[in-house]
């Protein structure tokens, strides 16, 4: 395993700065998801560090040694791109012997590696069956253990589980993330699937347009997000938005000066101090709380619609023109509620540009 290091690597298709001067560290073992939404640069990244792409400006470091003018074959990078590309001609133990094969291996230490890999991932058993007769989870096990068998400092891993049915991704999160622990083989996976992002990672890499919104473990992207759009991009159901007016008398909900709003004083500071009179309030679904007393930032709403999601019950109500969601049990009594609270310590703030306020 290595550390890794990208030093304000950028990746440039004519125009396009697919990757845009990003710098990261990368310690032994982690596991690092890079995250975003299509064409926000994961691929690219991903590919430069691999060998496969080459940077046009910047440095890629393996443990502290410049790797950025060197071949793929010259970095000992693993790189799966899903799961399901097995040889299906071979069986598990010919797929995972395929890679110290080329290698000019020899015989004795491949059967060592077999049985090491064997294992590790407890796949003794399914050794000698072919891919397709294969349930998804143990397809997965061989197609990582045919990519690590040969020891890379650096495993990368491509959208593996897109072509996953839904059924089996969840459980094969798990299995991804037990085994990565149990080789400490540094990774970086790339997903546009927040969920997977949250659930796989060590810490999130979260991207937009060529450049890093935010780095760090997923609880602080969901809990303190660097500006809006990773507040967006993080959380499910997205988080809501609500526009807001800052007046001389302080904040109220922008079609209505009748429905105020508190915020801490930092907040107001700030806008104050950037001259706004327009800011955002975001808070979660989950954390917006039905009631019907009276109080401070207890607003008005009007029902819309609540549909059964998954393991919640989601509704949406009408806040002076602006539809907010809430995430409720699923016995919440919630058709004689008539106002929202926002909890002010669940509430984030932000300028019309996105940037966080306070
Ligand atoms: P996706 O999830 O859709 O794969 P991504 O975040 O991985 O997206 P990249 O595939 O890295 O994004 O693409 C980043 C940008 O670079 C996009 O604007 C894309 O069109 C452009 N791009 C990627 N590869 C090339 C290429 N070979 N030639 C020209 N432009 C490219």
């Amino acid at each position: 395993m290595a550390k890794v290091e990208l030093d304000r690597l950028t990746v440039q298709f004519g125009e396009v700065a697919a990757v845009d001067g990003i710098s990261l560290v990368l310690d032994h073992g982690e596991f690092i998801v890079l995250l975003g939404p299509s064409g926000c640069g994961k691929t690219t990244a991903l590919r430069s560090i691999a060998g496969l792409q080459h940077a046009s400006s910047g440095e890629i470091r393996f443990d502290g040694k410049p790797v950025t003018k060197l071949s793929p074959a010259q970095r000992n990078v693993a790189m799966v791109f899903q799961f399901v590309s097995l040889y299906p001609h071979l069986t598990v133990r010919q797929n995972v012997a395929f890679p110290l094969r080329a290698k000019g291996v020899s015989g004795r230490e491949i059967a060592e590696k077999i049985e090491w890999i064997a294992k590790v991932f407890s796949i003794g058993d399914i050794l000698d069956r072919y891919p397709g007769g294969l349930p998804p989870g143990s397809r997965q096990k061989a197609a990582l253990a045919r990519a690590v068998v040969r020891n890379p400092d650096v495993l990368l891993l491509d959208e593996p589980l897109s072509a996953v049915d839904e059924q089996y991704r969840e459980e094969m999160r798990w299995e991804l993330r037990h085994l990565q622990k149990k080789l400490g083989v540094t990774t970086v996976h790339v997903t546009h699937d927040q969920r997977e992002a949250m659930s796989l990672a060590d810490r999130v890499v979260l991207m937009r347009a060529g450049r890093i919104v935010q780095v760090g473990p997923p609880t602080a992207l969901f809990n303190d997000p660097a500006d809006r759009f990773a507040a967006f991009f993080i959380g499910s159901p997205g988080m809501n938005f609500v526009d807001l007016t800052l007046a001389a008398d302080g904040l109220h909900v922008a079609a209505d000066q009748t429905l105020r709003v508190s915020a801490p004083n930092n907040v107001l500071e700030d806008a104050r101090a950037k001259g706004l009179n327009q800011i955002v309030l975001g808070i979660r679904p989950h954390m917006v709380e039905l009631t019907n007393g009276v109080g401070q930032d207890m607003l008005p709403a009007t029902l819309l619609d609540a549909a059964l999601v998954g393991r919640d019950l989601e509704a949406q109500f009408a806040l002076a023109g602006q539809t907010i969601k809430v995430v409720l049990p699923l016995d919440a009594e919630f058709r004689d509620k008539r106002r929202l609270r926002l909890p002010p310590a669940h509430c984030l703030f932000f300028a019309p540009d996105g940037t966080r306020l306070g």
